[in-house]
């Protein structure tokens, strides 16, 4: 095999070499024959002393040099290796979920580093993050018609952070056509749009704090506040609440969550604005809800970001405290992985105790089962979601 090896120096200390399927560039030999390789390129990567890394692909331009997709030297990378790992990753979810609808591929938590795909029944959405999964598309198409025969495949191939690996933004149909479709979860059906959507067209990882809010929708008023197209409200309307704003800064996806409203024969109140302007008016005006959510998009994109972001963390809890009922219910969640959980905690407590709140904590939670981390790369455990009960 003519794959060229990737040298970790020796003494070099390597989060590679103590588990963690990521390499960084200042942790391996950046020789003239390293900077020379295609971005992508499969590569197997050893230890001055010969000691095997395993097999993964290579990118001089990122800074995470190599992703590690096999233990060992020179695994195969083609259709029967990623239909290995499909088999895995579809034993795992069939086992966990009565319908097909889930995150089938979660990049590294299912040995794929870089590709995520989402499965809604016959039409499947892939995300490709890194220059050395674009360059394995064949494969892994292949591998999807061998084990799953879709009617649809979209790649979704748009998210900025492909920019840091060389990589254009593109959005195509692979196979069938981009379309609205049915996902059914929590026994409630919900229209997602595949091609024009965010991310994959439904955001799968809040499935199981959804369900732990509802129970306590009955009667009550819902605030969705970064609602994306009612993921959380809708589920609330249908357990019984009095009533449900749903509150996004996209038109687009408050249209869907109010069809998909309609599709299950309750309403939802869908708010157009910024959530912190619009949290500060409710406050000001005096109105409260007996449920308030707040999924806001990452607001720690970097390390760099990390204490702007942390205080708009604490900012949020603080506001939607606020404008939560006495004896309701708050729900804070961040999906940015550069934000460690022990610190968004410790911003949300501060931000209760300036709403001078007093709250029990009744949840700390994750994305599902669906969404599974790598135990050696922390990063891979991105959401997390606090659920207080207020005094
Ligand atoms: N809770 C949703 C997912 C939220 S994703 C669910 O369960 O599916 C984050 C959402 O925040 C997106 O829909 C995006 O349009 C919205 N958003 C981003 N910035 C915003 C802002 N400043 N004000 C209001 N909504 C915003």
């Amino acid at each position: 095999m003519s794959r060229k090896t990737v040298i970790v120096p020796k003494g070099q200390r390597s989060r590679g070499r103590e588990g963690s399927p990521w390499i960084f560039s200042n942790e391996i030999r950046m020789d003239q024959a390293a900077k020379a390789l295609t971005p992508g390129a499969l590569v197997n990567v050893r230890g001055e002393d010969g000691r095997s890394f395993g097999t993964g692909y290579f990118n001089p331009k990122s800074l995470i040099a190599v992703r590690l997709l096999a233990p060992d030297c020179d695994v195969a990378i083609d259709a029967s290796f990623f239909a290995t790992r499909l088999k895995r990753a579809l034993a795992l979810r069939d086992a966990i979920y009565d319908k097909p609808f889930y995150r089938l591929f979660h990049a590294e938590g299912d040995g794929v580093p870089g590709l995520v795909i989402d499965r809604f029944d016959d039409h499947l959405t892939v995300q490709i993050g890194t220059a050395g999964m674009e360059r394995q598309i064949e494969a892994i198409t292949a591998a999807l018609e061998e084990v799953l025969e879709p009617k649809t495949i979209i790649l979704r191939n748009d998210a900025p952070s492909r920019a840091l690996e060389g990589l254009e933004p593109y959005v195509k149909a692979h196979k069938g056509e981009a379309k609205r479709i049915a996902v059914e979860e929590n026994g409630t059906r919900y229209i997602a749009d595949l091609s024009e959507g965010q991310k994959t067209g439904w955001y799968y990882d809040q499935r199981d704090n959804r369900a732990f809010i509802a129970p306590f929708a009955k009667g009550k008023s819902v605030l969705d506040a970064y609602s994306y197209t009612g993921g959380f409200g809708i589920l609330a309307a249908k357990a019984g609440a009095k009533d449900v704003v749903c509150l996004d800064s996209s038109a687009p996806a408050l249209a869907i969550a109010e069809e998909s409203a309609r599709l299950n024969g309750v309403r939802i109140k869908p708010v157009k604005a910024d959530v912190f302007e619009e949290l500060e008016r409710l406050k000001a005006a005096g109105e409260s809800f007996d449920i308030v959510l707040a999924d806001p998009p990452p607001f720690v994109k970097s390390k760099k970001d990390l204490e702007p972001g942390a205080k708009a963390y604490r900012k949020l809890a603080r506001l939607a405290a606020e404008v939560t009922a006495p004896g309701g219910v708050l729900m804070v969640a961040s999906c940015s992985h550069n934000i460690p959980p022990e610190r968004f905690a410790a911003e949300c407590a501060q931000g209760l105790l300036r709403a001078s709140r007093k709250a029990a904590m009744i949840r700390q939670a994750g994305a599902g089962p669906d969404h599974p981390v790598h135990p050696l790369l922390p990063e891979s455990a991105y959401l997390k979601a606090l659920v207080y009960a207020l005094d």
